[in-house]
């Protein structure tokens, strides 16, 4: 690459940056207070009577303590940036101290609510709830596992005569994997950690939207899975990509989560209203509570005391509707194969 180019793709990417900084402003951070803190953080490395060893620097840049194989420059920007993070975080706690006494409601930073640190885990509350989803989908996974393999018969050529195991081990991963990913950036916060949040989250619920389709209308050829899965795989992908590789909207993707999951509750109750499946109830109960869900996304209130906020609740409702949801997925596994034994005698 030439100098003249390199110099364009430069300036291009400080305009771009510069888009997504302003887009990513909220009301707490465009606050000049904070602003002011901030900026005298970096500075002086302390906020108040709170100092940070990441801020010490020489003038020209270099860190003043520890050994040289911490001073590289990859260590250097992890310093300058934990510094950063640190200015910003106790900032945030200072100016939303004062915001209180004056009677003022907590308002969002950097697009998100005023949440307090435990032992530098940023969400605690929500990280233990995640990894309580996370081990609630093993159990249903592992459990619907051993049902269709080792308590049902089996067709002579080994295989289930359910015909959406392989389609519900799928299902089990994806969300495994978004708990995994949701715990890890309830942890700690980074441009990385939350783009595999969102991204995992985003294909788990295009699948699940597949598989309301699949199942609802009982699609059981290939091919029709296929004409299904492809419109589906590619607005998905797409999605994923923009959001990774052009901009993290936070406005636009909530509206794409909202409207593919309430696609596959509005798919789920209207099955569930019309069907004689025994089971039926269980997904009464568990559109409902979907339902409830959504509403806890779209009316976001701020977290109670700094730790609990709308968002945490919602990981805590998913947690019962997740056993049942795995209770009605066995029981429609033991449903279909015996009315499909049934009828091959
Ligand atoms: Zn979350």
């Amino acid at each position: 690459m030439n100098q003249m180019t390199q110099c364009h793709l430069t300036v291009l990417f400080a305009a771009f940056s510069c888009l997504v900084g302003v887009l990513d402003a909220s009301v707490g951070d465009a606050d000049p207070i904070y602003k002011a803190c901030v900026g005298q953080c970096e500075k002086t490395g302390c906020v108040g009577d709170k100092c940070f060893q990441h801020c010490k620097f020489s003038p020209d840049g270099k860190p003043i303590d520890g050994p040289w194989y911490l001073q590289e420059p990859l260590y250097l920007r992890w310093k300058h940036w934990d510094c950063h993070s640190n200015c910003q975080y106790h900032c945030m706690l200072v100016r939303e101290e004062e915001r209180e006494k004056l009677g003022d409601r907590p308002v969002k930073y950097h697009g998100k609510w005023p949440f307090r640190r435990v032992y530098g885990i940023q969400e605690p509350v929500s990280v233990a709830l995640s990894a309580l989803n996370l081990a609630m989908q093993f159990h249903g996974w592992l459990s619907f596992f051993i049902l269709v393999y080792y308590k049902l018969p089996l067709r002579p050529n080994k295989k289930t005569y359910y015909k959406y195991t392989g389609l519900w081990h799928i299902y089990g991963i994806l969300s495994m994997n978004s708990w995994f990913w949701s715990a890890v950036f309830h942890s700690r916060d980074v441009d990385l950690t939350e783009k595999l949040d969102y991204s995992s989250a985003v294909a788990l619920l295009g699948f699940s939207l597949f598989l309301a389709i699949l199942r609802a209308f009982n699609v059981r050829d290939e091919v029709a899975r296929v004409t299904v899965a492809a419109p589906l795989i590619a607005f998905v992908t797409t999605h994923i990509l923009y959001l990774n590789f052009y901009q993290l909207d936070y406005g636009l993707n909530l509206k794409v989560c909202v409207a593919m999951g309430t696609a596959q509750l509005f798919l789920w109750a209207v099955w569930a209203g019309v069907t004689r499946h025994p089971s039926r109830r269980k997904l009464w109960v568990v559109v409902v509570g979907g339902g409830l869900a959504i509403l806890l996304e779209i009316y976001d209130f701020p977290p109670y005391q700094g730790f609990v906020g709308a968002h945490a609740l919602r990981h805590a409702t998913t947690i019962p509707f997740t056993y049942l949801w795995w209770s009605f997925i066995r029981d429609d596994g033991e449903f279909r194969t015996s009315a499909l034994i049934k009828k091959a005698k």
